[in-house]
């Protein structure tokens, strides 16, 4: 191990600025294609990372680099102690940001302001309620439709998550670029990923190219504008003329953008992820409880990095089950 160089570097060079950390495996949606309809085993609360090793955790990796702290889940605002977990690490020399699915948002506007929340991220896969309801499993597509509008309306960034389905919503495409005309948020389609249980097929996923193409049969080529993306951005980005939102794709299935990957994955029962298709976990809580140096377990998490998305370096490989299987569901890592 090459103990001269920050301990977020990997061994292809790349420095790890930005933790994702899952506060929680429960939610109160039951998404399709992020967890399997017969639930997840949840880790015993003893298990869990309270708030205080949250904030333990994290604070070593903004002493060595993070600058940037997303909270994820499950669904992170159902814990019960989300406000206290914000706060503390509001308190931290780091952004910090939220995937939410936006039920109860409503709930913690003030506290997302106090703790200085700008960036939003919410999903929301389909602009019917039906649709909504099969996907989800659960009946609050008003709620969330609410929701987004009322963080944009309190000056939130909003970013719109959705995950394409072949055949099931890859006919709202055109539909959810119309919502950015009149609403300043970017609507992110995601390419659809493989996780344990979540019945993926490379015949459900809807590539970055049908989506392009979908998108030129609608609008002249003069009017849809290629952005500029953020530096380790996974996303690129696009606007349709005098629209006020933007729409933007991330591709991770077929173009992977690890080479500029500067992201680490905390999971809820404290084991880091290096990548979010790694199926190996470093258990970072462990240490922390029985009081070892926990820098050393996150170094050796950072150096067994591979170089492209943990070894499924091409479609071929991501087809196979056997690879993708022994990974978590998503619920359970947090995308
Ligand atoms: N509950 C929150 C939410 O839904 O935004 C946060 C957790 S969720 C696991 C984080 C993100 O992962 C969501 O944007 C969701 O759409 C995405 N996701 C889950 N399963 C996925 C899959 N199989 N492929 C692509 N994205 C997925
Ligand atoms: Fe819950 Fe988010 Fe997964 Fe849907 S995508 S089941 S809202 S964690």
């Amino acid at each position: 191990m090459n103990t001269n160089q920050n301990i977020l570097t990997d061994t292809f060079g790349r420095a790890h600025q930005y933790l994702r950390i899952s506060l929680t495996e429960r939610c109160n949606l039951r998404c399709t294609y992020c967890m399997p309809a017969e639930g997840i085993p949840l880790s015993p609360k003893s298990h869990l990372m309270t708030a205080e090793e949250i904030y333990e955790i994290a604070k070593t990796f903004v002493d060595h680099g993070v600058t940037k702290i997303r909270l994820t889940g499950g669904e992170p605002l159902v814990r019960k102690d989300a406000p206290v977990i914000l706060e503390k690490l509001a308190t931290l020399p780091a952004e910090l940001a939220i995937t939410t699915n936006a039920i109860i948002v409503d709930k913690y506007v003030s506290i997302f302001k106090t703790c200085g929340i700008k960036n939003i991220n919410v999903s929301l896969d389909s602009l019917d309620r039906e649709k909504f309801k099969q996907i989800t499993r659960r009946d609050y597509f008003e709620k969330v439709y609410a929701n987004i509008l009322l963080l944009v309306a309190e000056g939130f960034k909003v970013k719109v998550n959705v995950v394409l389905i072949k055949n099931f919503n890859d006919d709202e495409i055109i539909d959810f670029i119309n919502l950015t005309k009149e609403l300043p948020v970017v609507v992110r389609f995601i390419e659809f990923m493989p996780f344990d249980g979540n019945q993926w097929n490379l015949k459900k996923m809807v590539s970055l190219d049908e989506i392009m193409n979908t998108v030129f049969k609608t609008f002249p080529a003069l009017d849809v504008a290629r952005l500029e993306d953020a530096s380790n951005d996974t996303s690129k980005n696009y606007g349709i003329k005098n629209y006020k939102g933007s729409f933007a794709i991330i591709s991770s299935v077929t173009n992977p953008f690890c080479d500029s990957c500067n992201r680490l994955r905390l999971t809820a029962n404290g084991q880091i992820k290096n990548c979010l298709f790694s199926s190996s976990e470093s258990d970072v809580l462990s240490a922390l409880r029985s009081g070892k140096d926990i820098t050393t377990v996150i170094q050796k998490a950072v150096q067994a990095k591979l170089k492209v998305r943990s070894g499924m370096n091409t479609l071929e490989k991501l087809k196979n089950p056997e690879l993708h299987s022994k990974n978590r569901s998503m619920i359970a890592i947090g995308g």
